[in-house]
């Protein structure tokens, strides 16, 4: 049997995996059988992106709330209906947790009649083959695939196999979910289910979708890679016109759209991950007037969701005029600024902004500053022990690469002048021979060598033996890392200038060393003393 849990660790995010496992708590705190279904199966599968998690509870989802958003997840909506929650895990993990249920449809058109069920139960409700797969993550099973349908031989055959005779006329939304699966993996409709779905369009069901299912398959289409192919598919087809009567693809702002998934991707291989989907739903609606934007977001189920896509304008309004003030007067400042803001806004202003000058500050953000870093003496760094391992080496290679980009090192010898007296003091000679046996207690209570720096000498000595001798030690034995490459470009590095740091903005400040004085020693000392008093 294939190993599944291996793969599912192996092919999800680390943001995802640990969403997995928030999730898993959750439901084993509540004592309910938990299984990951849906899309991410298929996806782990057939090798493709794995978008959201889609998780199935044996028992009512909308009791896990509380506990999940104590941990840190945003609830886009919770339905009452099915009993299951939408989710934005930490990291921007999408995800759904469904109550397990049976579906009965009696009329078309009408809602089905919904029961708490098994895992079993609740897959012969699904749509296709290839989403009717259940993995289970309870202890005892974890990691057994349920595949009642054989969704697994099609993935194989690449094919979209309805379930049911009647899939497309109980819920005609699976229409319009056969041609986003279709056209996104451009795998064709299975035989069969290609007459069904020519039948069902045919006689016009589509007219019975329902509200529910129009929002949930707008916001689908938000997260798509290449929103305006699937875009296009649906208007070909005539479903486009179902989720907005007045939608189709003149009303996309094109070109805006591409710049938005250009960016994107750029971002991406630099290590950011914006959320995309808000902004593709403003360019997707570009031209559709204010009642149909107004109809699409109250259509819309997750709600997260519709505020960001709301604020985008003011949100990047806001970043536009502080990367046009004083704020962003230096390069070094400009950095400090785009570093600390969301990447989402920075993406959409990117493609959105008009001034020339906050075009320009953001695609050297994106590249010429990155490219500075370069300039950061890594070797010389190494020689003079200022390295990863210092707890101060973030900030003096920050402090470094922000002086480079504002031009105040100039050369190496310039940055090398700087860096010199910043170099803590080389590592202490190796620590005395151990003491004869017999004389061992006395011997820990021996003092630990001292600090060779010059000031240093003879000072350090009165913490009690056993720490110094182990810290002694620790010293001798850790040789300087090489430096890791130094603060920028990770989008997590962000720093916030304290109100000090601006003054101190002007000129290269003069450096203290902050490893000279052996102080602490005598504050050390005293202590005993005083506990002896008390
Ligand atoms: P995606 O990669 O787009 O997320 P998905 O298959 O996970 O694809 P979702 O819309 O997230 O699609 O739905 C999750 C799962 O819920 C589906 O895989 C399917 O099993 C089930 N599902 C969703 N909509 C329907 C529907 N209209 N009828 C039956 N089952 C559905
Ligand atoms: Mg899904």
């Amino acid at each position: 049997m294939a190993d599944y849990i291996y793969t599912l660790e192996t092919r999800l995010t680390p943001d995802q995996q640990k969403a997995v496992t928030l999730v898993q708590d959750a439901a084993k705190a509540a004592e309910m059988n938990l299984y990951l279904t849906g899309g991410a199966i298929r996806d782990i599968i057939t090798g493709f992106p794995i978008r959201d998690i889609d998780f199935t509870v044996q028992g009512n989802a909308l009791k896990l709330q509380k506990e999940l958003e104590r941990a840190g997840a945003v609830v886009g909506d919770a339905d009452d209906e099915t009993k299951s929650l939408l989710l934005t895990l930490p990291g921007n993990v999408r995800a759904e947790i469904a109550m397990a249920r049976s579906e009965r449809y009696e009329k078309t058109g009408k809602p089905p009649q919904i029961t708490p069920a098994t895992i079993i139960e609740d897959l012969r409700r699904r749509d296709f083959t290839v989403n009717a797969m259940a993995l289970s993550l309870n202890e005892g099973s974890r990691g057994l695939l349920m595949d009642p349908f054989n969704g697994a031989a099609d993935i194989e055959a690449k094919l979209v196999r309805v379930l049911h005779n009647y899939g497309f006329i109980e819920d005609p939304s699976r229409l319009i979910r056969a041609t986003r699966f279709a056209a996104r993996f451009h795998w064709p409709l299975e035989e069969r289910t290609q007459q069904r779905y020519n039948a069902a369009k045919e006689n016009g069901y589509i007219e019975y979708i329902r509200n529910a299912a129009i929002g949930h398959e707008i916001e689908q289409l938000a997260y798509e890679d290449d929103p305006l192919s699937i875009l296009k598919a649906y208007e070909k087809e005539g479903w486009l016109k179902v989720l907005n009567a007045h939608w189709s693809s003149a009303k996309v702002d094109t070109v805006g759209l591409s710049a938005l998934m250009k960016t994107r991707q750029q971002m991406n291989e630099l290590g950011y991950t914006p959320e995309v989907a808000p902004a593709v739903l403003y360019f997707l609606t570009s031209r559709l007037g204010d009642k149909d934007v107004s109809d699409i977001r109250k259509a819309i189920p997750r709600k997260d969701l519709v505020e960001a896509w709301k604020d985008l304008e003011d949100n990047a309004k806001e970043l536009s005029k502080r990367l046009s003030g004083k704020e962003a007067a230096t390069p070094s400042r400009t950095w400090q600024l785009l570093s600390s803001a969301r990447p989402e806004m920075i993406l959409f202003l990117a493609v959105t902004a008009r001034q020339q000058a906050v075009v320009q500050k953001i695609k050297n953000f994106f590249t010429k500053w990155r490219q500075v870093q370069q300039k950061i003496p890594l070797p010389e760094m190494t020689e003079l022990h200022i390295t990863a391992q210092l707890p101060q080496y973030p900030k003096i290679a920050n402090d470094v690469f922000l002086m480079l980009l504002d031009g105040k090192l100039r050369s190496r010898t310039e940055t090398l002048k700087y860096l010199k007296p910043l170099a803590p003091p080389p590592p202490p000679p190796p620590p005395p021979p151990p003491a004869k046996r017999g004389r061992g207690a006395k011997a820990a209570v021996a003092p630990a060598p001292a600090p060779t720096g010059a000031k240093g000498k003879g000072k350090a000595v009165a913490v009690t033996a056993p720490v110094a001798l182990a810290q002694a030690s620790a010293k001798v034995k850790g040789k300087p890392a090489a430096p890791a490459a130094p603060a920028p470009p990770k989008p997590e590095a962000a720093t916030k200038l304290t109100a000090a740091e601006k003054g101190k903005q002007g000129k290269a400040p003069a450096q203290k060393n902050p490893y000279k004085p052996a102080k602490p020693a005598v504050k050390t000392k005293s202590k005993p003393k005083g506990k002896k008093k008390r």
